[in-house]
């Protein structure tokens, strides 16, 4: 290992594609780092002995023994650390909201800025990518057929775990392309597509069946499945259904939500000439919203050649959204109106024509511990706008829920689960991701789908023994 600390108190920077440019175009903003930058890097890491860092990570990776290998040149040997605890490196390194998890317990961050474990973590997934062509062996059938419901990153992750010990697994998916919000909710510009084809092939090369088109609760029920001899059942079908704000206007033409924005655009090509899933390439386009999905609408907006503002009720210090999305959206020229809420989307003809909202002040914390945003009375503002785009949330959908007897959900439709083993209400069903939490992150149902994985087979072969 080298010998010598680097003990700069900034990170090394992340290269990108310059604003101006990337603002016209669908490819990755974050260029990723180069050999020197990822040595650079990893030589701020202390290999503290408390690990406080692996704290703050949801599964755990260990991360001073990856950063240890890079150290060591050995990229592979870090890969290797990393996915004894992920399996979608190449994802998490890119999309995890590291600043409030493994880097937010940094003790680099102290006194500078933590170290670049996302950014490390995406270097040694893209090396291994890059330079390992790995056909993973298909294991033997252990006599036991598992269904798993959604491919986002729970049913991905709860899938191959289950595939790498023999289990016969079929994935049932509503779209036409497996990968959930992965591939149809975050833009190419923030993660390539083919990275999560790569891990959708990798589990096909395990054997992993996967039927698209299928919507469970129409095309087939749980309980169908079990009649055909599945004997175990993981939904993670994620909370996909867009929440409105029920204010007038919501109908008109030129409103969407965030979901059906991206997904017409990330899904259907929208954006191109003669596509059958055409969208609207407006001039004003006004996102409501503070979170990575209202910063994925509008910095799509704006590669459609839209001038787009981002509409939000409290400050910048409360915006959900991750801080480097937040700053690239406004390196490429999104406007922001912040302690702004919507009242009216103004129609004409049908179409939308302005979103009309009114001033915002913070007062004393809600039941979320965020500052509550109070109306300032006689403070209205008109925005004039040709697209409104809803990014305020989701939730899960019902369907699966309400065709499945002995299911319950909470009062937000999450499906309620045994936190330790996923196991739901109903025997022999499990589940995890945004179905069970609402609206949460990838690695956490990466987590869940791992956690329920090892449940499965722990019950599973209680039946083998
Ligand atoms: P999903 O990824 O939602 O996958 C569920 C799958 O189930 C979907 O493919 C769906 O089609 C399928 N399905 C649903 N119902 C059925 C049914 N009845 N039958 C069959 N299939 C069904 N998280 C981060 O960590 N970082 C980010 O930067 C980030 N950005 C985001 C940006 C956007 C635009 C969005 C929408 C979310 C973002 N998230 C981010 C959140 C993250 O993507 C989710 O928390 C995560 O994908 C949840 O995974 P999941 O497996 O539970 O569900
Ligand atoms: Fe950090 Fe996410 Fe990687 Fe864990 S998976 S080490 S939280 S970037
Ligand atoms: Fe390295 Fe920071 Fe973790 Fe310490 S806390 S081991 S410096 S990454």
């Amino acid at each position: 290992m080298a010998s010598k600390p680097n003990m700069s108190n900034k990170k090394n920077l992340m290269p990108t594609q310059d604003p101006a440019v990337r603002a016209h175009n669908f490819q990755e903003v974050a260029l990723g780092y180069d050999e020197a930058a990822a040595l650079d890097e990893a030589a701020r890491c202390l290999n503290c002995k408390n690990m406080p860092c692996v704290a703050g990570c949801p599964v755990g990776i260990h991360i001073p023994a990856f950063i240890a290998r890079i150290r060591e040149l050995d990229f592979e040997g870090a890969y290797q650390v990393i996915t004894e605890a992920s399996s979608l490196p190449a994802v998490c390194g890119r999309v995890c909201p590291q600043e409030s998890q493994c880097e937010a317990r940094c003790v680099r961050g102290i006194k500078g800025e933590p170290v670049g474990i996302g950014r490390l973590e995406r270097f040694v997934a893209d090396w291994h990518n890059a330079h390992i062509e790995s056909a993973p062996e298909k294991p033997a059938f252990n006599g036991h057929r598992v269904a798993v419901i959604g491919s986002g990153p729970s049913g991905l992750t709860c899938a191959g775990d289950l595939a790498k010990k023999g289990y016969a697994v079929t994935v049932f998916e509503a779209l036409h392309i497996a990968g959930g919000v992965l591939v149809y909710g975050i833009p190419e510009f923030r993660l390539p597509k083919a990275i999560v084809q790569k891990e959708v092939d990798t589990l096909k090369a395990l054997g992993v069946d996967i039927q698209t088109n299928v919507v469970i609760g129409k095309t087939l029920t749980v309980d169908e499945l079990f009649a055909d001899g599945y004997e175990a059942v993981f939904i993670g079908s994620g909370a996909g259904l867009p929440n409105f704000m029920n204010i007038p206007g919501e109908s008109l033409m030129g409103v969407y939500s965030a979901n059906e924005f991206l997904t017409r655009n990330n899904l259907m090509k929208a954006y191109r000439e003669g596509c059958d899933t055409p969208v609207m390439h407006a001039k004003k386009t006004v996102v409501v919203g503070g979170g990575n999905v209202a910063m994925d609408a509008a910095r799509t907006a704006k590669r459609l050649g839209a001038e787009v503002t981002i509409v939000y009720r409290r400050t910048e210090k409360e915006l959900p959204a991750r801080a480097e999305e937040v700053e690239h959206a406004r390196e490429e020229g999104i406007h922001f109106q912040m302690l702004t809420n919507p009242l009216e989307i103004e129609g004409k003809d049908g179409w939308v024509h302005a979103i009309r909202c009114q001033r915002m002040r913070l007062s004393e914390p809600d039941a979320s511990g965020r500052a509550r945003p109070v109306p300032i009375e006689g403070s209205e503002v008109t925005i004039e706008a040709d697209c409104v785009i809803m990014a305020i949330g989701t939730s899960p959908n019902p369907l699966i829920k309400s065709t499945t007897e002995g299911l319950e959900v909470n009062r937000r439709g999450g499906i309620i689960v045994e936190e330790a083993t996923g196991a739901t209400t109903k025997a022999g069903v499990y589940a995890g991701g945004d179905a069970v939490t609402g609206a949460a992150t990838v690695i956490l149902a990466m987590g869940a789908g791992k956690t329920a994985a090892q449940a499965i087979d722990a019950k599973l072969s209680e039946k083998k023994a």
